[in-house]
């Protein structure tokens, strides 16, 4: 390992140890409560640069939503580290809306933002902006979701999202011992926005995983209902899901039950939830069938405890914060940026360089250890 390299990871660990040490009180990681003593510049990537010309460098947080806590916590994640390492941030969401992300971003733009850091809406209707950008040159990052059909993107951060499915199907494969159990099982198959590449990458790594007992007969699919052109849910919203739930229930389960539903995000598997307790499951006669989800939101930290939702995927976002900092720090300094992965997210126009996180499968015989001694979340905030 080059000395650059042990600089850069050093620095890494040093942001994230500061970010963990500031968000032990509760929410995820709240960004407000931080008093300034407790962000010393001289531990931030950025304190002895970016600013060369002696004034702070402005970051354009671009968040989809504050309607799923996760954005929440990633905004504020973001707006401690990079602040901490002596930038001035801007952070905005956009309620799902995306025109409002446009617009949100075009004033980031004409404001002299000199990094945008994006999770978009929809990943492909950026490009007018980010051309603007370019033009005005600034750094742009796509965060956590990829920013499509656009040379004018520099970095991604983000998760295995390939994994996160893999570990949703794995979390099934488990629950209903599906290498000895007899079966034949009932599953139905749930899938993310289509407008986000994420959705593809989780829904192809459950299927790595899942094809194979379909295609023996354990699993069976009673609607038929599967390819992300048949089971996506556009814009991730619980309450088409919990719609699609109450009409597969109807149609295909009035004599049957149903075992497992894959669904690829928390929202979605409170919607879905809902749907089957309204047709009786969740008690000791019709146990709930296995139900996945991801983000480690609370209300399904709680309904994991509650024996209901199986499991859920954990994706530290102060970790995803800590190195988008990283990546913005070392690439305003000309230094060579941390990149994991160059092969997999092509964006239609390039492969984008990436850098890509652990995800962490949770059930109830981890979540403790996972997400409160990590201190992502305190006790109190789960009871
Ligand atoms: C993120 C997931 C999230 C989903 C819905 C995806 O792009 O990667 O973590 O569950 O959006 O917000």
């Amino acid at each position: 390992m080059t000395k650059r390299t042990w600089t850069m990871l050093l620095t890494l660990s040093m942001v994230f140890a500061l970010l963990l040490s500031a968000c032990t009180a509760g929410a995820p990681a709240p960004a407000t409560d931080a008093p300034a003593a407790d962000a010393p510049a001289a531990d931030a990537p950025a304190a002895d640069a970016p600013a060369t010309d002696g004034e702070a460098k402005l970051v354009g947080i671009s968040m989809p939503t504050q309607s799923s806590s996760r954005w929440i916590s990633d905004g504020e994640n973001m707006v401690k580290v990079f602040e901490a390492a002596g930038y001035e941030t801007n952070l905005q969401f956009a309620e799902d809306d995306i025109p409002t992300q446009l617009t949100q971003i075009e004033s980031m733009v004409a404001n002299g933002a000199d990094v945008l850091v994006i999770a978009a809406i929809d990943g492909a209707t950026l490009t007018d902006v980010l051309q603007k950008a370019k033009d005005s040159g600034i750094l742009v990052m796509a965060y956590d979701r990829l920013l499509v059909n656009t040379d004018n993107v520099d970095y991604y951060s983000t998760f295995d999202n390939f994994q996160v499915g893999v570990l949703q199907a794995q979390q099934i494969v488990d629950a209903l011992d599906l290498e000895n159990a007899a079966g034949p099982f009932n599953i139905e198959l749930f899938g993310g926005s289509p407008d986000d590449t994420n959705a593809y990458y989780f829904y192809d790594g459950a299927m790595s995983i899942l094809q194979p007992f379909i295609d023996s007969g354990k699993l069976v699919v009673q609607s038929g209902q599967m390819g992300m052109d048949q089971v996506s849910t556009l814009r991730w919203d619980a309450a088409t899901a919990q719609a699609r739930m109450d009409n597969l229930l109807s149609a295909y389960y009035g004599d049957k039950r149903v075992d497992a539903v894959l669904s690829p995000y928390d929202g979605l598997s409170i919607g879905i939830l809902s749907s089957l307790k309204g047709v009786g499951y969740g008690s000791a006669e019709q146990p709930m069938p296995v139900v996945t989800g991801q983000d480690a939101e609370i209300p399904s930290v709680r309904s994991i405890l509650a024996g209901e939702q199986y499991g859920t995927i954990f994706k530290d976002t102060r970790e995803l914060a800590a190195v988008t900092a990283q990546m913005v720090d070392a690439a305003l300094k000309g230094e060579e940026v941390p990149i994991n992965n160059t092969t997999t997210y092509d964006n239609g126009v390039k492969v984008v360089p990436s850098y890509l996180l652990v995800p962490h499968s949770v059930d109830i015989s981890n979540w403790e250890e996972l997400l409160i001694d990590s201190g992502y979340y305190t006790m109190d905030q789960i009871q």
